[in-house]
């Protein structure tokens, strides 16, 4: 099967489980895994922030971050596709009793002028309090969509005016840092907070770690326990961080070159309607049949690949470590063959 599903989908390889085997741990609600230490302390000054807290999942060190960063009744701003509202099952809702406000957005990013403007009075009582700005990159339903930095500081400024704080879900940040250049600490400096998976193009196995200041972290520290998500001998999957961090960074821009490879044979179908621009790993496409999906995703998988609807008409493929030259071209060779 070639899997174009997501890039969770890798597994972890020999090496990498040798790698996890030969961990040293310890436990870490005690704070004494020194994997685990190793892994947060990395990823925080990559990102030049002062901590790191690792989490078992994105959804995770998202909705910690949220909750620390926010109270009951206030409001966040961000873009209606945007992860943490739409795919981590209400949490926001939930987990933080916060409600949201959608700017409008190309491909999943906003302008500093759209958020400003959905700020609210905070002198009027009649509104909830905004307090939290996040900000996806890359942008999954935006098709891997890579933010512009000097937006994103534009916002920061906006930030800083109205004393709000700002969050990235920096899931694929590592694919967004492949693209645009710039190192890990220039994109930390404008954020809060800044969630980062080692989960997805990476390929450990599980695995994400919230990166802030001391306090900040410290708060978060005592959030995850209450949610559940203090582990013990964590070290032990924490290594397979460790290890994607040595040896799997580089190879990000493999995935973007065969995503646009496959991005550009898309657009000769007949049957495609459109293909969304693939900056990264990500490729969405609509159908000329809308109602089609179905069908063509079942034709796709009776010839050994499988790929995600992407609501209405629409479906995702994602590149990532398992996906070789051989893989792309047997996608391609097929989709030529496929009328949808
Ligand atoms: C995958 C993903 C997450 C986190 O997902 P988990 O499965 O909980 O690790 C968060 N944000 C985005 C944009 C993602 O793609």
């Amino acid at each position: 099967m070639i899997d174009l599903r997501s890039d969770t989908v890798v597994k972890p390889t020999p090496a990498m489980r040798a790698a996890m085997a030969a961990a040293e741990v310890g436990d870490d609600v005690f704070g004494e895994d020194p994997t685990v230490i190793a892994l947060e302390e990395r990823l925080a000054a990559l990102f030049g922030h002062e901590a790191g807290l690792y989490c078992s999942s994105g959804t995770q060190t998202n909705q910690i971050a949220i909750n620390v960063h926010t109270k009951p009744g206030d409001e966040l701003i961000g873009e209606e596709g945007m992860h943490i509202y739409r795919y981590e099952g209400g949490g926001i809702m939930a987990n933080s009793g916060c409600s949201v406000k959608f700017v409008p957005n190309d491909r999943g990013r906003f302008t500093a002028t759209a958020v400003e403007a959905a700020i609210n009075n905070a002198a009027d009582n009649y509104l909830a309090r905004t307090r939290l700005v996040n900000i996806e990159n890359t942008n999954n339903r935006g098709g891997g969509s890579v933010w512009d930095i000097s937006e994103v500081q534009r916002i920061r400024a906006v930030c800083d005016r109205h004393s709000l704080s700002l969050h990235m879900d920096g899931a694929r940040i590592f694919n967004a840092l492949a693209v645009d250049g710039r190192t890990p600490a220039e994109w930390g400096k404008p954020f809060d907070s800044v969630s980062i998976c080692l989960s997805k193009g990476l390929g450990a196995p599980v695995g994400s770690v919230l990166v802030g200041s001391k306090p900040f972290i410290q708060e978060a520290r005592r959030v995850r326990k209450r949610f559940g998500g203090g582990m013990r001998q964590a070290g032990i999957i924490a290594a397979a961080g460790l290890f994607a961090m040595d040896h799997n960074l580089d190879r990000l821009k493999e995935d973007h070159i065969r995503a646009r490879k496959l991005a550009s044979a898309l657009q000769h179908l007949p049957y495609v309607e459109s293909v969304a621009p693939t900056g990264t790993n990500i490729v969405v496409f609509r159908l000329k049949d809308e109602a089609g999906v179905p069908r063509f995703l079942e034709k796709l998988r009776n010839a050994g690949i499988i790929a995600l609807a992407f609501g209405p008409g629409a479906v995702r493929f994602v590149t990532h470590m398992e996906i070789d030259d051989a893989a792309i071209d047997r996608t391609i060779a097929t989709l030529q063959k496929l009328s949808a």
